[in-house]
């Protein structure tokens, strides 16, 4: 029997944001996203003493904030902090979500999951002297996160220049100048507009300086907005609404009933909406649906949705799938497309790009096995035309289009019709060597 269930709230039309942080181990992400909810209310005064206590108790005072990130099971039931690795909090003009929230046991390293469903990415970069270095080298993760939120689809890159305080920095004008600076060609390359898309700012996650409030006394040289002010004053995200539903899925569980997490990339969803799951065509009904913790009685293009489904078991479903209308406006499940394709770095022993070649397609939250088939053309990087002759091979740097087969059907789009469900991102042993778009969907001979 269905659960009888609270009406549906009257929708918050609050602009909504979803964040991702990302950035090089020790940047100070936990400690930072720790802060932010401990600034803006989002924990109780007796759960910070316990967590200042644990963390005295070990010998790590500082890090206490990032023990806020840490909740356990028992703790999360108490508090509303956080759920299914994801925080919360609100300002006077918007309602934010932090996705995948670092520091927390289900943190996905790697980013992925958070990336593809996040509007505005949040790069924390340590200041401290060697750190900053460390993070910015090959091998450091400054340059591949950089790079992977752009593929998937975050708009807006708030750069924040953290640990501000330390005895290294001093709060140094120089060395904020020297960071920005360094990292301003290398997001060029990476295809964000360093002008309009990126903005720059000075933090100490520790000491909460320039997060909630700017601080003339310790950085007079600083006459720009702090933290949340930045976030506030974010252009808003268009919600294609009226397009037909997608809806990928990135996870699933069960609760009298089974449940999937995703963003709605674009339509909208309504309790009571008849769907299909693709790739495997099952039809699902919609039974509640959430913003957040909310329950609410339909969500649009942009936001976090979590769904209730009837008739389908859990097992059914993968990360991956995606949730869309029956007959013909399901989305297209593809096994052979042509991409534009940028080789960003081959790995040292495999240092050719050609047919044969074999990765894992990463696009929205789907990840499969796949071979390009042949190369179709080469593109200058310039004018961006095409070569009359394919190359045989190219290696790092290049730009080409080629054919690429996928080992199992996988939900998308072309980059045309929807670009959150037309770029992927290709990965050998752990490693992104290359980001493109869908041109065109090649069919099965
Ligand atoms: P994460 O790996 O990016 O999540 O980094 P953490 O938040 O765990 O921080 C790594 C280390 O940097 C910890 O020892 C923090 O106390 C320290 N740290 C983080 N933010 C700051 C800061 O603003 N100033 C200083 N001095 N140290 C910081």
């Amino acid at each position: 029997p269905a659960r009888a269930t609270p009406p549906p709230q009257e929708r918050d039309e609050h602009e909504h944001l979803n964040l991702v942080f990302i950035g090089h181990v020790d940047a100070g992400k936990s400690t930072f996203c720790g802060q932010i909810l401990y600034q803006t209310g989002q924990v109780d005064a007796r759960t910070i003493e316990k967590y200042e206590k644990d963390a005295k108790e070990k010998n790590r005072d500082s890090w206490f904030l990032a023990f806020i990130m840490d909740t356990n099971e028992e703790e999360r039931a108490r508090g509303k902090t956080i759920e299914v690795g994801r925080a919360h909090f609100e300002t006077t003009s918007k309602r934010y979500t932090i996705l995948d929230a670092p520091g927390h046991k289900n943190y996905v390293p790697n980013m992925i999951a958070g990336a593809c469903q996040a509007d505005v990415g949040v790069l924390v970069i340590s200041a401290r002297k060697g750190e900053f270095e460390t993070g910015f080298d090959r091998g450091g993760q400054t340059r591949e996160h950089a790079l992977l939120a752009k593929t998937l689809g975050v708009r807006m890159l708030v750069i924040v220049i953290n640990k501000m305080d330390d005895p290294t920095v001093e709060w140094s004008q120089a060395r904020f100048e020297e960071c920005r600076d360094k990292l301003t060609p290398f997001l060029k390359t990476c295809g964000y507009n360093t002008k309009k898309d990126v903005v720059f700012i000075p933090i100490s996650a520790y000491t909460a300086g320039n997060i909630m409030k700017r601080v003339p006394e310790t950085a007079p040289w600083w006459d720009g907005p702090c933290f949340l002010e930045t976030l506030d004053s974010l252009p808003t995200c268009e919600r294609n609404r009226t397009a037909a539903l997608r809806l990928p899925i990135l996870s699933k569980y069960k609760d009298l009933g089974t449940v999937v997490e995703g963003k709605v990339e674009q339509g909208t969803v309504s309790v009571g909406d008849k769907l299909c799951i693709m790739p495997n065509r099952t039809p699902v009904e919609v039974l509640n649906v959430w913003l957040d913790q909310d329950e609410v009685s339909y969500l649009v293009g942009g936001e976090n949705a979590r769904v209730k489904l009837k008739d389908v078991s859990d097992d059914d479903i993968q990360a991956g799938y995606l949730l869309c209308p029956r007959g013909a406006a399901a989305c297209p499940a593809v096994r052979k497309f042509e991409a534009q394709l940028a080789i960003v770095e081959l790995l040292d022993h495999k240092s050719i790009f050609s047919a044969g070649y074999t990765a894992v397609l990463h696009v929205h939250a789907a990840a499969e096995e796949c071979s390009v088939m042949r190369l179709t053309a080469s593109i200058d990087k310039k004018t961006g035309a095409r070569s009359k002759k394919a190359p045989m091979f190219v290696k790092s740097g290049a730009v080409i289009t080629c054919i690429i087969e996928l080992e199992q059907p996988v939900c998308c789009e072309t980059f045309e019709v929807c670009p959150q469900l037309g770029r992927f991102t290709l990965r050998d042993e752990g490693r992104t060597i290359g980001i493109g778009k869908i041109l065109g969907f090649v069919p099965d001979e």
